[in-house]
């Protein structure tokens, strides 16, 4: 593990959302990177908690059950709800899931009924084969296709076809923030503000944001984070210390890739002077 860095990762992504490895190569991955504490925290869905729970137990790693929940937020504005903690076997979690899932398989045949207006033909099964879990179809899976098909650069896809206005965008309505948290607390584990810097919300906007989601129960927030510069860590460090949010750490590791050198399993050293999260999730890196 290099300098300056913690074994600690609570966010990354398995082939049972829109990342590309099965769950027990990312799990040796992060074992191999010197990782000891990781949450699996795959887009609305802890299908691979399970089986994520007996490759750490081989691979000596503590895993921490997780998920990212999609919200919609004051009508328009996507965010991401980490649970971590969670009890992958509560059913209200699992219901809840279960109909955002179905939220998003509805999503992926209009986002394909668009691109087949903008000319691209049959985007929904290109996109669903290079989907694992059919439950999590995500626009990543939709970029792959574009990209495979030649009709975007992999740097350019999202902002060419899968953001706010381009063709292959269709506004969704996620779950409320309240009820995400809600799902969260009730299996038992504590809700944390995925990656802030990537909302490009204004700073009054972020303040309410995080007393609307301290006031349903919401304890942490991402300071550390591969979607966050210098600059964001201490804006959102500085934020979790004035509101009193536990500071959360995480790859958000998809791939592995050459752009983006991202490794899962571990994250840069958190400053001294910041309130982290580890202890409600019983992280102790005393020894
Ligand atoms: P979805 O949850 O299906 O709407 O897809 C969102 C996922 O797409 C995120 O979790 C990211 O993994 C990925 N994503 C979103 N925006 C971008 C972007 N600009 N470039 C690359 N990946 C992105
Ligand atoms: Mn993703
Ligand atoms: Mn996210
Ligand atoms: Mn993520």
């Amino acid at each position: 593990m290099p300098q300056n860095f913690i074994p600690v990762d609570l966010h990354c992504h398995s082939n049972y959302s829109d990342g590309a490895l099965p769950v027990n190569e990312l799990i040796s991955l992060a074992a191999a990177n010197g990782g000891r504490y990781l949450a699996l925290t795959d887009h609305d869905t802890v299908s691979g908690i399970k089986e994520a729970r007996l490759c750490a137990a081989e691979a000596g790693i503590n895993l921490i059950a997780g998920v990212e929940i999609s919200v919609t937020w004051q009508n328009n504005c996507l965010l991401h709800i980490l649970g971590l903690g969670i009890d992958e076997n509560n059913q209200q979690l699992i219901d809840q899931l279960n109909h955002l899932q179905q939220n998003r398989l509805e999503r992926g045949h209009k986002i394909a009924e668009s691109l087949a207006k903008a000319g691209i033909a049959d985007a929904f099964n290109g996109a669903m084969a290079y989907c694992t879990n059919p439950q999590a179809l995500s626009r990543t899976h939709f970029a792959q296709f574009l990209v495979a098909n030649g009709h975007a650069k992999h740097n350019r896809v999202f902002d060419q076809y899968l953001t706010s206005g381009k063709p292959g965008y269709v506004m969704q309505t996620w779950a409320s923030l309240a009820d995400a948290v809600a799902w969260i607390i009730n299996s038992g584990g504590v809700a944390v503000i995925a990656h802030p810097a990537r909302y490009k919300l204004s700073k009054s906007k972020i303040i309410n944001l995080i007393t609307e989601f301290k006031s349903y129960g919401g304890t942490g927030m991402e300071v550390i984070s591969s979607s966050h510069s210098l600059s964001d860590e201490h804006l959102f460090g500085g934020l979790c210390k004035a509101t009193n949010l536990l500071a959360s750490i995480g790859s958000d590791f998809h791939r592995a890739d050459h752009y983006r050198k991202i490794k899962v399993g571990i994250n840069k050293t958190p400053p001294d002077n910041l309130p982290m999260i580890f202890d409600s999730l019983g992280i102790s890196l005393s020894c």
